[in-house]
């Protein structure tokens, strides 16, 4: 099996969703095409991935794109996700490259 588990569950029976594939909409937006790992179901969906917010400002900013940065609130979840989840995080890598294996 291909493609990166997202802890993102199916919503109809609760298993967990692979990313198949994504595309990008924008410099900030990508659609993403999931599938339901459990091979009973077999349901796919298409979701999209936005870059909302700045956590840390950047070295080399793109001055073509406009982001607020994360409230106080935002970095803390950020930074508890981080150091607490033991679970299989989404492979960004995957996410942000088109390839070419959309059925
Ligand atoms: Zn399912």
């Amino acid at each position: 099996m291909t493609g990166s588990v997202y802890k993102h569950k199916c919503p109809d029976c609760g298993h967990a969703i692979r990313v198949r594939n994504s595309e990008g909409l924008s410099e900030l937006v990508r659609a993403c095409y999931l599938q339901c790992t459990n091979v009973g179901c077999g349901a796919t969906y298409r979701a999209t991935y936005e870059i909302t917010h700045r956590l840390s400002p950047p070295a080399v900013a793109n001055p073509s794109i406009s982001l607020p940065m994360a409230d106080w609130a935002m970095r803390k979840i950020a930074s508890q996700s981080h150091s607490n989840d033991s679970e299989t995080q989404m492979d960004f890598d995957h996410l942000l490259h088109d390839t070419p294996q959309l059925a």
